[in-house]
């Protein structure tokens, strides 16, 4: 997980689940296209976080970023997930890398008093790639698929 300060307030701070920043390091020639990551969270207009799985070298690289390091995002970009309802019951069904904006949907029905609204049920393709046990908002309801073997600790939000 990534939690990145802006310098000034920014638009990503109006995000909404189901959105992504596109998001690059100070990486050169050698990369010059930024990556997608939805929004795990974005609690106030200059915090925003992402949950990132390595796969390529884009996403290595971010695995290596220190305190201070500088990273340029765009967004927030794409479609919104309708917003968490009273009067309607959620299933939230996420695979892997899609766990974060059902991450972020979660937390903002928890901030709306909206927390016995939803369930999640999340897929991981192994034990070290479970986040859920940490990452989930305090008090809201936990995952129910739990993973087959423990996970390893992951940074809390
Ligand atoms: C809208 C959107 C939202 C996304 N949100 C997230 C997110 O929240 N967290 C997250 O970790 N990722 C997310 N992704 C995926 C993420 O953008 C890619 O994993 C990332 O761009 C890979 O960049 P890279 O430089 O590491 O790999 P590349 O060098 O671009 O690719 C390396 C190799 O890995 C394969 N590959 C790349 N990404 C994936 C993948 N996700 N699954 C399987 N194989 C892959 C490529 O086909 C290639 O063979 C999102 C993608 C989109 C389009």
């Amino acid at each position: 997980m990534l939690e990145l300060a802006a310098a000034a307030p920014t638009p990503v701070a109006d995000a909404v689940p189901g959105q992504f920043v596109m998001l690059r390091g100070e990486w050169g020639r050698e990369l010059l296209n930024p990556r997608a990551f939805s929004i795990l969270d974005a609690p106030d207009p200059r915090h925003f976080s992402i949950l990132a799985k390595a796969y390529g070298e884009g996403t290595r690289r971010l695995k290596r970023v220190e305190p201070g390091d500088r990273l340029v995002t765009t967004g927030p970009l794409g479609a919104a997930f309708p917003r968490p309802d009273a009067g309607v019951r959620d299933l939230l069904v996420a695979g892997g890398v899609g766990l974060p904006p059902l991450h972020f949907f979660a937390r903002m029905a928890h901030r709306a008093g909206l927390r016995d609204r939803s369930r999640c049920t999340t897929a991981a393709a192994t034990a070290t790639t479970w986040c859920c046990s940490t990452t989930w908002p305090r008090g809201a309801s936990p995952p129910t698929s739990p993973p087959r073997t423990a996970a390893p600790a992951c940074a809390a939000t």
